[in-house]
């Protein structure tokens, strides 16, 4: 507790930029606490079939409740969890926990477990085995399991392809995540090793309330199909106004608020049913 909040820190620390550093560093001291005391949790949302509305796969989403901050938003403790060296760990441990979830919840129910995996996770050229061993443990198959990757990521590096490449030949499949945010440029899904797309609401929506633009939707769905890409994924459905015009356009699958929030492996995993309304 001393180191954490030194007394009068905050006074010798007048500055903002200091402050800003203050709280970056207490920041990664807690979040190393609590990996290490295993605090973090993973919480599940469900994958949705738009034909239909049957749930075909969980994503896993980090959670980290600290005491005193609440919840901490994965988009500010992965990001510090990339610079700090923590990433691989936590990765690993959200990839253990799931696969655990879902034996324990889900077990006998045939849907997917997609995690989440950094640029800096991949990176590591012993990645691929940490999860072959996980799985292995956890006696789960490769086809049961998606990793989902930023497109920044699988441009990254010829060392993080060939992770992916190994994953893949295992029947994992790889996903590239929030398609469409940063430098997605449609042709490189012809050139990469993968298998997915999740579309990112940005792209999906030009206007905030908006419906989905039919001409992206198309778009994507000419040039999976060309690249071979089965699993198309809608970020971010939030109505069932957008559920229908999804499902109308023919995206075969999304993920949403409407259709679900994330929630703990009891609730989440435990009854794969349908959610109230798709069609
Ligand atoms: P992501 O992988 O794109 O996950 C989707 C995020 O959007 C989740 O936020 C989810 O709660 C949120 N979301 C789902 N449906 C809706 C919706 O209808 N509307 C809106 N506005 N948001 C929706 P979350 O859980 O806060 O995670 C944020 C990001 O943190 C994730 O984005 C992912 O990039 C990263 N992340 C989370 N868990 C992990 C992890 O275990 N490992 C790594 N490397 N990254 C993680
Ligand atoms: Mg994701
Ligand atoms: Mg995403
Ligand atoms: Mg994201």
């Amino acid at each position: 507790e001393a180191s954490r909040r030194a007394p009068g820190a905050v006074t010798v620390c007048s500055s903002p930029m200091m402050a800003t550093a203050q709280q970056r560093v207490s920041l990664d001291i807690d979040l190393r606490r609590a990996v290490e005391a295993d605090r973090l949790t993973v919480h599940y949302q469900p994958v949705v079939a738009l034909d239909g509305g049957r749930i075909v796969g969980y994503e896993a989403l980090a959670r980290w409740p600290d005491q005193e901050r609440g919840w901490v938003s994965p988009d500010a403790f992965i990001p510090a969890a990339e610079r700090n060296g923590l990433i691989s760990d936590i990765g690993l441990r959200v990839l253990r926990q799931a696969l655990r979830d879902k034996r324990r919840y889900g077990g006998s129910f045939d849907t997917w477990l997609s995690v989440n995996v950094s640029v800096v996770q991949l990176d590591d050229d012993t990645f691929a085995d940490q999860v072959l061993r996980a799985m292995a443990d956890e006696g789960m198959s490769g086809e049961q399991l998606r990793i989902e990757v930023t497109e920044s990521a699988l441009l990254a590096s010829a060392r993080s392809r060939a992770q992916l490449i190994e994953l893949r030949r295992a029947g994992i499949r790889v996903l590239v995540d929030d398609f469409g945010t940063g430098f997605s440029s449609l042709a490189s899904v012809r050139r990469l090793p993968i298998d997915g797309i999740k579309i990112s609401r940005e792209l999906l929506h030009d206007e905030e309330p908006g419906l989905p633009d039919p001409t992206v939707v198309r778009a994507v769905r000419l040039l999976a199909a060309g690249a071979g890409v089965t699993d198309i994924i809608a970020e971010g459905v939030e109505s069932a106004l957008e559920v229908r015009t999804l499902a109308a356009l023919g995206m075969p699958y999304a993920q949403g608020f409407h259709l679900g929030r994330p929630a703990p492996a009891s609730r989440a995993l435990r009854w794969p049913l349908a959610p109230a309304s798709v069609n």
